[in-house]
């Protein structure tokens, strides 16, 4: 998951100032950050400064814009495109901050800031959209783009800008404006109450036990976690268990106790469904008929129709073709797991029918059946600190950058690992901030974000980048020691990161991540076809206690085993993109049942009921807590056949590591962020378009 950052984010070029208000002396926002490489100074940051920051960042990019738009010059692609770029310095240098923080380490002042400051950047980003003076200036310029000579890249900024005033609502008439208005601003306090809901509903549920005969099942590390949770929420001695996917997961995969089980799954897929102040099933409701309302008013049938218009996929035809595709050949494989694993329940003598609290235990005993494969027989494997540095040596060994560790940059937590990111040659390229472990006052899942986007518009602009994740703690004598979906998750965000170091472009508003929705995965999780080959597993899955390397054996049981549950996982996937679609095809604006809609459309695709959404509607934070991926889940799916495609171009040449095909997919795909069409950049490095038959077969649905 990435999270999405600010409307017209520009350069970031440090603004020195020469404000001698004491308050403003006093606000880090407004002087240049006097830190190693400008990193932000979270030691001197508090949240009193963020208001004010935001208030004047405002101002600023309100009067540069008064500027160009009173610019008796005519409109040129340098004192418009460019001095809007350049409009956003401040906002975006605390937008960025206050952004990530309230994503990483919460509290309530932040979440009381946060209902400040939507509705004013809400109204400040419709002010500019909705600015007629200024987007005649861009038109103008977008009206004669054949005769001006623009680069590839100037012309990509050029429509980006154009695009987003369009769909921003430029070229509507007054009262219609006016509505836009109102309805991004209700969405916006939407999207924020949904997310809180969730952050909320999750903390709220305790699996708690206090009795050692409910334990049976768990093996010491899930036990020793479980007491750990309880020691810190104040019930030293007991166990407790969260909705967090690391404790999740664990309890569901081996506790023997199936009403334990049954509690904990139905604590987890009614997250925002519990009629409380949680709830949000009517937010969803609001959500959706807003934003129908929304691309009607923009001239488009449906709200997937102005999403994807947007998009590598361009419409929802091709969309469908992909989905329904995998789903037709994923179901009939989910059924037969159904029934391999109805035959281990049987076997074993449980005397049950198969449930979806059921799955991962009776799944977990299969593959140990199987494949005599335990999850756990990996864990000691995968120290987080050595799967973290395997993901170091691929980069190294594919573009040859290094990454150092320091210990002297201010840190938000102090859970924050910071490293400086250098070429082969040892040119600086920018700062890596790595945050690992859950928290509290951490947002749920895992995601790359930046504190600054490299650009080179007046002078180089380093990245800083941030991974934060909510990986298996360290417990006890133990170190933090992941699961093999972790270790995946740690390389698909790592991926993500070097999409932002490595970019190379001369504009903010495509460098880096500020690509197609659609095509922003493929940099992360190509990466994660490098984890489970054995090349790569004897660099870095070393045993945390004798270090040794993992055995051949082990590496061939788990990579026999990884098409296992393939029609499960693909499944809920699908599932969760195909309502997705479901939720914005929609063309009425008419308030919806959720909880039916749900259920009407399992009944329409044929789920069955052993399964259920990855998410479900009410905590489906990916598209109601935002409009990031709204229309957008299919995006991963969409990236995984350019990922396994891509990854074939490494295969082909007999060698994982190729230096030529790495230096290819760099120039070609991750430095150059959005600066070229998507499909484009793609055919550059492979030379033709994808082809899904690669995904299909390394799922193994294929043969
Ligand atoms: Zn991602």
């Amino acid at each position: 998951m990435k999270k999405s950052t600010c409307f017209l984010a520009a350069c970031c070029i440090l603004l020195a100032s020469c404000n001698t208000d004491k308050k403003k002396v006093e606000n880090p926002f407004f002087s240049e950050y006097k830190t190693p490489h400008q990193v932000p100074p979270f030691d001197k940051i508090k949240p009193v400064h963020y208001l004010p920051a935001f208030k004047e960042g405002i101002k600023e990019q309100k009067e540069a814009i008064e500027k160009i738009v009173k610019n008796s010059e005519k409109p040129t692609f340098a004192n418009t495109i460019e001095a809007l770029e350049r409009s956003s310095n401040l906002l975006d240098k605390v937008s960025y901050v206050f952004d990530n923080v309230k994503g990483a380490n919460t509290n309530d002042e932040l979440d009381k800031i946060e209902k400040q400051i939507l509705p004013l950047i809400s109204s400040h980003s419709d002010d500019i959209k909705l600015n007629m003076a200024l987007f005649s200036r861009i038109k103008s310029i977008y009206d004669q783009e054949k005769d001006l000579n623009l680069s590839t890249e100037q012309k990509m900024v050029l429509k980006k800008y154009y695009n987003s005033f369009v769909r921003g609502g430029a070229n509507l008439p007054k009262d219609k404006k006016d509505k836009l208005r109102v309805i991004n601003k209700d969405l916006s306090e939407l999207y924020s109450s949904f997310r809180n809901n969730v952050i909320g509903d999750n903390n709220k549920f305790k699996l708690v036990i206090d009795n050692k005969a409910d334990l049976k099942g768990l093996p010491e590390s899930v036990i020793a976690n479980g007491a750990a949770t309880a020691k810190e929420a104040g019930l030293d001695g007991k166990w407790m268990y969260t909705l967090d996917k690391p404790s999740f997961i664990p309890f569901m995969t081996y506790s023997a106790k199936r009403e334990l089980r049954k509690k904990l799954y139905l604590g987890y897929t009614n997250k925002g469904n519990n009629n409380d102040k949680f709830d949000n099933k009517k937010i969803i409701s609001k959500i959706i008929s807003l934003r129908t309302e929304k691309a009607q008013l923009l001239g488009f049938k449906c709200f997937a129709d102005y999403v994807l218009d947007n998009n590598m996929a361009k419409n929802t035809k091709n969309v469908y073709k992909l989905c329904n595709r995998i789903w037709d050949i994923a179901l009939p494989a989910a059924k037969k797991e159904v029934k391999e694993l109805q035959k281990i329940i049987n076997k074993e003598g449980d005397k049950i029918t198969l449930k979806a609290w059921d799955w991962w235990y009776y799944a977990g005993k299969l593959k140990k059946a199987k494949y005599n494969l335990d999850e756990e027989m990996l864990r000691p494997y995968f120290k987080l600190e050595n799967v973290r540095d395997g993901a170091f040596y691929l980069a190294n060994k594919l573009y040859g950058i290094k990454f150092k560790q320091v210990y002297n940059l201010p840190l938000y937590h102090k859970d924050c690992q910071t490293f400086e990111v250098s070429e082969a040659n040892g040119d600086f390229i920018g700062v890596l901030y790595m945050d690992f472990f859950p928290r509290k006052s951490k947002t749920v899942g895992a995601w790359m974000t930046s504190y600054r986007k490299q650009s080179n518009l007046d002078k180089y602009v380093h990245p800083i980048i941030s991974v934060v994740t909510n990986f298996s703690k360290p417990t006890g004598d133990k170190p933090a020691l992941l699961s093999f979906s972790e270790v995946e998750t740690l390389f698909h965000e790592f991926g993500h990161s070097l999409h932002g170091l490595l970019s190379k472009c001369k504009y903010n508003r495509v460098s880096g991540t500020a690509v197609a929705r659609d095509f922003v995965e493929l940099p992360s999780q190509v990466m994660e076809n490098w984890c489970s080959e054995p090349e790569m597993l004897n660099v870095y899955a070393k045993h945390y206690k004798t270090g040794k390397a993992m055995p051949k054996e082990l590496i061939a049981k788990l990579n026999k085993a990884s098409h296992f549950n393939v029609g499960f996982k693909t499944v809920e996937f699908m599932a969760a993109a195909l309502i997705d679609l479901e939720y914005h095809t929609t063309t009425s604006t008419k308030p919806i049942n959720v909880l039916e809609f749900e259920k009407n459309f399992s009944k329409k695709i044929g789920l069955i009921d052993e399964i259920t959404y990855r998410y479900r509607s009410t905590y489906f934070k990916h598209i109601f807590g935002s409009e990031g991926y709204a229309t957008g889940y299919y995006a991963y799916t969409w990236a995984e056949v350019l990922d396994a495609d891509a990854f074939n171009a490494f295969k082909e040449t007999g060698d994982i590591f190729n230096k030529e095909v790495a230096n290819k997919f760099r120039k070609f795909v991750i430095s150059r962020g959005g600066s070229d069409d998507a499909m484009k950049l793609y055919i550059q490095f492979r030379g033709k378009e994808p082809n899904p038959d690669a995904l299909l077969k390394r799922k193994g649905l294929l043969k």
